[in-house]
C-alpha cells in the first residue's frame, strides 16, 4: 500500500514538471542554427573596433557594410525583413502592422514542433513566425505596455539559455528600442545595448559550442543626425552578416558570400536545416 502511494505519488510529480525543452531529446547529428538578429544595429556600429568584439574575433564569415549587403523590403523595416529571413522569400510583409496572410511557409512550419525555439518580447514577431503554432515563450508585450525604460534583452539571453531547439531565432531588441525612442540619451543606450549584446553571445556561443551562430541585423539606420531613423531611408537598407560555425558547415554559405541579402540567408537557413 506504501509504495503504491509512493509510486502515485512520483507519477503526479512528475506531470507537474514544468515543461523543459531541453528533456527533448535531440538528434545531436544534425546541424543546429542559431539565428541570432540585432535589432537595427547599423553597419557603421557593427565593423566599428570597440563593439561586438568576441562576433568579430571568432567570425568565420563577416559580409556587409557601406552597399554590399542590403535588407529586401523597399521599407527597411523590421517585420519585412524577419518575414523574408524567415521564409527566404519576399513574404510580401509590407509593414510593421501586418496582419495578413503569408505567402510562403517560415523555417519554423518546416521542422518539427519541439525543434524550434523563437525568443522575443516583441509579440508582433508572431505574425511572421509561424501560421499555426507559436511556440512560448514570447512576452505578450504590446507596443502600449511596452517599456523602453526596461531591459528585455537579458530575458531573451536566460531563455536561449532554456530552451534550444535544432533553429533557434532570438530577436534582442534593446537596439532598436532605445535608439528610436529613449527619451534620454538615446546614443549612450544605444551602444550599450550592444555592448551587452555581445556578451549574451560569448556566453551562448560558449553553452551551445557546436552551433552554427549566424549574427546579423534586420535593418540599418540612418546616418548623421538621421541615425536614430530606419524607415524610408536609403542608407537603413545596408545590413551586415557574420557566422561562427563548425568548419564542415562553411560552404553553406557560398551563395551569400556572392549575394548577402535577407532572402538569400534565409534560403541558406532552410538548405541547412533541411538538406535541400
Ligand atoms: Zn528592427
Amino acid at each position: 500500500m506504501k509504495k503504491a502511494f509512493i509510486l502515485l505519488a512520483l507519477t503526479l510529480l512528475s506531470f507537474c514538471q514544468p515543461y523543459n525543452r531541453l528533456e527533448i531529446k535531440e538528434d545531436t547529428t544534425q546541424p543546429h542554427i542559431m539565428l541570432v538578429v540585432v535589432d537595427g544595429v547599423r553597419y557603421q556600429e557593427f565593423f566599428k573596433e570597440d563593439y561586438y568584439p568576441y562576433v568579430k574575433k571568432h567570425a568565420d564569415i563577416m559580409l556587409g557594410g557601406a552597399t554590399n549587403c542590403f535588407t529586401n523590403n523597399r521599407k527597411n523595416c523590421s517585420l519585412p525583413a524577419y518575414a523574408d529571413i524567415m521564409a527566404g522569400a519576399d513574404q510580401n510583409v509590407v509593414n510593421n502592422s501586418f496582419n495578413g496572410d503569408l505567402e510562403h511557409y517560415t523555417i519554423a512550419d518546416a521542422l518539427p514542433y519541439n525543434q524550434v525555439a523563437v525568443i522575443s518580447y516583441w509579440y508582433k514577431l508572431k505574425r511572421i513566425v509561424s501560421k499555426y503554432k507559436v511556440f512560448p515563450p514570447f512576452y505578450q508585450v504590446t507596443d502600449k505596455e511596452y517599456d523602453h525604460h526596461a531591459r528585455y534583452d537579458d530575458k531573451v539571453y536566460e531563455y536561449a539559455t532554456k530552451y534550444h531547439g535544432r533553429f533557434n531565432l532570438l530577436m534582442f531588441a534593446d537596439t532598436d528600442s532605445y535608439a528610436h525612442s529613449a527619451k534620454v540619451r538615446p546614443w549612450k543606450m544605444y551602444t550599450s545595448a550592444i555592448k551587452l549584446q555581445d556578451g549574451y553571445i560569448e556566453k551562448l556561443h560558449k553553452l551551445y559550442p557546436n552551433d552554427i551562430f549566424i549574427i546579423t541585423t534586420d535593418h540599418g539606420r540612418g546616418a548623421g543626425r538621421w541615425w536614430r531613423r530606419h524607415v524610408d531611408r536609403r542608407d537603413a537598407k545596408y545590413v551586415w552578416v557574420a557566422v561562427i560555425a563548425p568548419q564542415k558547415y562553411l560552404f553553406h554559405f557560398r551563395d551569400l558570400r556572392k549575394k548577402c541579402d535577407h532572402i538569400t540567408l534565409g534560403r541558406t537557413i532552410h538548405s541547412i536545416l533541411l538538406g535541400d
